[in-house]
């Protein structure tokens, strides 16, 4: 299947032909057609899937045919949980319609307004904005919604994660009722679908993108068994064999700057993305490492949610997240388009029950790496019976069923370990 064959307006075309793009992927397929129809969309799609072009294109499409306004007026709006994914989004958008004279412009908060006031004031096709941004300028007059044709909620799930419910009702109250409305969503748990039952008309399509398949098949994966204060030591041990790029994953703003402090201590570069930074820090950390002057960034969850990386070839979660959907995200960082990419996970005892909830979302058993160093210190942690369990998350009756010598390591099903994909440890078999 080619763009052509799904009725894509020519300049469109010329705009994805410079991108390099060729075939659509999976999502592109199947909601193309139906959102050019004028359907609403209920989207089930981690990142990397080519979501955002997904929803792009078919939506300046709209915007292209339609009869000029005679003054720019916002026609479409995408909003997103995080500054650094607006900034992403809006980014493509202006992609994917060089040259057809559109206007896109992005707004978030933690910078000053005037010039996002100025974009607005000189006329706004495609609008990309964070939820307290929107309403804020909203508030002050600077946003007028009337002429809306188009919306989208992105991220829906990380969106509630983060507290920002009730700027979405409020949100929907501004909006006009006649709409094309799209809803994404990573996961999608019954609070998730009663808020997109409100947003979607009756006769929406839904396109499901299943979520561990491009990950097993891409993305090599290995966790060491760790004690907490090896953590660090092992990192750099890692990061020596590592050529290219380190997206490393902790749970914590503290946390992440104190992994910053001791890799920098050694020399290593490295930067933190998380909620305390700036939006420059953040802007900037993110930059360099895009460009590849960064080796090591590292974020919280949050930072990095939809955060597209090209060749991104290592990630590294230094903790393991609460939450096994979480894991899904952090490593599909990795392995995008037709990229392979490895993901080596740090576990501590307190993290052994977060490993037993991930491997049981993706079905299969991470490969154990067990000849390191730290392997000793790791069993000795775990034999403390009190530092097996992670108190504040009310899972103390849980007991971890594998003892760290009786743990199968079976093969994931992915690409066999290429030089030292799995960071230079040998693998038990
Ligand atoms: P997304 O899921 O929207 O974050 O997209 C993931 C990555 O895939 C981005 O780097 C896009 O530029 C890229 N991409 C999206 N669609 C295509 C396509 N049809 N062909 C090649 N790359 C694509």
């Amino acid at each position: 299947m080619t763009f052509d064959s799904l009725g894509i307006d020519s300049r469109i075309l010329t705009a994805l032909k410079n991108q390099g793009y060729t075939t659509p992927t999976p999502i592109q397929q199947q909601s193309i057609p139906v959102l050019l129809d004028g359907y609403d969309l209920l989207g089930t799609a981690q990142t990397g899937t080519g979501k955002t072009a997904a929803f792009t294109i078919p939506i300046i499409q709209h915007l292209l045919n339609d009869p000029t306004p005679k003054r720019r007026e916002i026609r479409a709006l995408v909003v997103t949980p995080t500054r650094e994914l607006a900034l992403q989004v809006a980014e493509n958008a202006k992609r994917y319609s060089a040259g057809t004279g559109l206007r896109t412009a992005v707004i978030f908060g933690g910078v000053g307004q005037n010039p996002q006031v100025e974009q607005l004031k000189n006329g706004v096709d495609y609008l990309v904005a964070t939820p307290g941004r929107l309403l804020d300028l909203h508030n002050q007059g600077f946003i007028d919604l009337r002429q809306l044709t188009h919306f989208v909620l992105d991220e829906a799930d990380q969106m509630l994660d983060m507290g920002f419910i009730h700027d979405i009702r409020k949100l929907l109250k501004i909006i006009p009722q006649k709409r094309q409305s799209l809803f994404f969503s990573a996961t999608m748990p019954k609070v998730i679908v009663e808020l997109s039952s409100q947003i979607l008309k009756s006769n929406y399509k839904q396109v499901r993108i299943a979520v561990e398949k491009p990950t097993a098949e891409r993305v090599t994966q290995a966790v060491y068994y760790v004690a907490k204060n090896d953590k660090p030591t092992l990192l750099l041990e890692l990061l020596k064999d590592m050529e290219g790029s380190v997206l490393v994953f902790g749970r914590t703003k503290h946390g992440c700057d104190k992994v910053v402090r001791i890799l920098t201590q050694k020399g290593v570069k490295a930067a933190a993305i998380h909620g305390n930074k700036s939006q420059n820090a953040r802007q900037n950390a993110l930059n360099s490492f895009k460009d590849g002057s960064l080796k090591v960034l590292i974020a919280t969850d949050i930072a990095a949610r939809g955060i597209d990386i090209s060749g991104l070839e290592y990630v590294i979660n230094y903790e393991l997240p609460n939450i096994a959907e979480t894991y899904v995200h952090r490593i599909g960082r990795t392995g995008r388009a037709d990229a392979s990419g490895a993901s080596i996970s740090f576990c501590a005892a307190d993290e052994r029950a977060y490993l037993k909830d991930i491997e049981k979302l993706i079905n299969l058993n991470i490969p154990l790496m067990e000849d390191h160093p730290f392997a000793e210190a790791a069993n000795a942690e775990w034999a403390v019976p009190e530092n097996r369990i992670p108190a504040k998350q009310g899972q103390g009756q849980r007991q971890p069923q594998r003892q760290p010598q009786g743990r199968s390591s079976k093969p994931t099903g992915s690409k066999p370990e290429g030089g030292n994909r799995g960071g230079g440890y040998k693998k038990r078999r």
